[in-house]
């Protein structure tokens, strides 16, 4: 399957680096958030849904 989209539970340090090592080799990973934090609130803005 051509460019496969790949849900990631989480965006801490494991769920960003998991997103980035999947989108260099080709996938889209989505990655979703269940809270809002001051700290990673641009990269929530930025690439991560929030649900
Ligand atoms: C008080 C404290 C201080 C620390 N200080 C440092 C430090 O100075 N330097 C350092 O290197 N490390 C530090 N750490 C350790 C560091 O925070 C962790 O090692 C790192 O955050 C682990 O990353 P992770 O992605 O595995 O988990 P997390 O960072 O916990 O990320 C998991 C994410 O998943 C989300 N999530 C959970 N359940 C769901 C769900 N059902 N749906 C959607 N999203 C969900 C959470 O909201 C969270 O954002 C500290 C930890 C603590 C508790």
């Amino acid at each position: 399957m051509a460019n496969p989209r790949v849900a990631i539970i989480g965006a801490g340090a494991a769920g960003l680096s998991c997103a980035h090592e999947l989108e260099r080799l080709g996938c889209q990973p989505v990655i979703y958030e269940i809270s809002r934090s001051d700290v990673v609130d641009y990269i929530h803005r930025v690439v991560v849904k929030i649900n």
